[in-house]
């Protein structure tokens, strides 16, 4: 299947939310495309539409494993892997704690030594987690971070900070040439409405009706990037020629309180949700904004998409797969957004359009 000057990439993860979108931009660029994914979190859905695509292929598997034989036989020829296997919700990654830690940690040594062997250019998508609780703000790729290791958050953010490591040490010993992004929150179609983040609660709550749910105060702050800018930083890093080799940031730095979010989707979506306070999670961090400087002078990168215009292609398309599942109800089992919300007939506006 491999042709000449063909680019091929392989997209750990690719059944994922950020992992479909970054497959659609590579196959956009007429690159074929390898995913893979244990479906954990990844879901066939988000990769439906490409059915019928001559220039992808998906393979089930789980990076904990060795890499199935379709990817070591001497028939296959990848020039680049993306590495963005790991569950990254909360409550997701906590769920198994053991695999997600596995997941980064052996999951990343497994992809490094696949990419030596094809002579591939590895990218590790890492996370603003390495930073932890941040002492430092807003944060700088210099800064080593303030990370509880036996806490809670400590599976996905440790084993971030363990494959980082490691791919920084395959780079050292020359074994190839590898990039880091420590992506910041971020959102768009294809989350998962059960995801448990901010962005996915909060708008499945408004369009259902149900309270809106903030932990703590909600002047917790998050900066949040919408979904294609991000891809394209990811395609700039792993593409970049120069000679930078440290960890990248990518992320939109405009900052907000998670309780602004909750009110621009309360806006953008006319529901008439209540918000409910909950306990603040174990370690969450307090303040969360991303120094993008590196990457808008290394990369020529930064975010386009203005957090409202984001927020509403997200509605629109959060709307569009309820409305799919619930024509798939049996009649009686069916619950209008007017009835969950109470809202009197009339007063329930649907999203704006983007
Ligand atoms: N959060 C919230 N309500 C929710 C889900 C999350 O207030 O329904 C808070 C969470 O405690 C955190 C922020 O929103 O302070 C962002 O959480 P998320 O899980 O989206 O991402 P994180 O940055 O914590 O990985």
């Amino acid at each position: 299947m491999a042709y000449a000057n063909e680019n091929i990439a392989l997209v750990a993860g690719g059944a994922g939310f950020i992992g479909s979108h970054l497959t659609d931009a590579l196959l956009a660029r007429g690159w074929r495309v390898l995913g893979l994914d244990n479906f954990i979190t990844g879901r066939y859905e988000n990769l439906r539409h490409l059915e019928r695509e001559p220039r992808f292929d998906l393979i089930e598997a789980d990076v904990t494993d060795p890499p199935p034989a379709r990817l070591t036989r001497s028939g296959c020829r990848l020039s680049y892997v993306f590495n963005l296997a790991c569950a990254a919700s909360p409550p997701h990654y906590q769920a198994n704690p053991e695999h997600t830690l596995m997941t980064s940690v052996v999951g990343t040594h497994h992809l490094l030594a696949l990419a030596q062997a094809h002579a591939a250019r590895f990218l590790l998508a890492s996370t603003s987690e390495v930073y932890g609780d941040p002492q430092v703000h807003p944060q700088q790729e210099s800064y080593w971070g303030h990370v509880n290791p036996t806490g809670p958050r400590a599976c996905y953010d440790e084993g971030k900070r363990a494959a980082e490591t490691l791919t920084f040490d395959y780079f050292r010993a020359k074994r190839g040439d590898a990039r880091v992004a420590r992506i910041f929150n971020t959102y768009g179609p294809r989350m998962r409405a059960d995801d448990g983040r901010v962005v996915s609660n909060a708008i499945t709550q408004a369009l259902s009706g149900d309270d809106i749910t903030i932990y703590g105060s909600g002047d917790q702050t998050r900066s949040f990037c919408y979904v294609d800018d991000l891809v394209e930083g990811l395609i700039r890093l792993m593409l970049h020629e120069g000679d930078y080799r440290g960890a990248i940031n990518l992320g939109n730095p405009a900052e907000l309180k998670v309780k602004e979010l909750a009110e621009q989707v309360v806006r953008l979506t006319g529901t008439h949700s209540a918000i409910s306070y909950r306990p603040l999670p174990v370690d969450d961090p307090r303040r969360r904004r991303p120094d993008i400087s590196i990457a808008r002078k290394v990369l020529g990168w930064t975010p386009q998409v203005p957090l409202p215009v984001g927020l509403k292609r997200t509605i629109a398309h959060f709307a569009e797969v309820a409305a799919r599942e619930a024509a798939q109800l049996p009649l009686t089992k069916r619950r209008t957004r007017r009835e969950k919300s109470g809202a009197p007939a009339g007063e329930l506006r649907g999203p704006a359009a983007g």
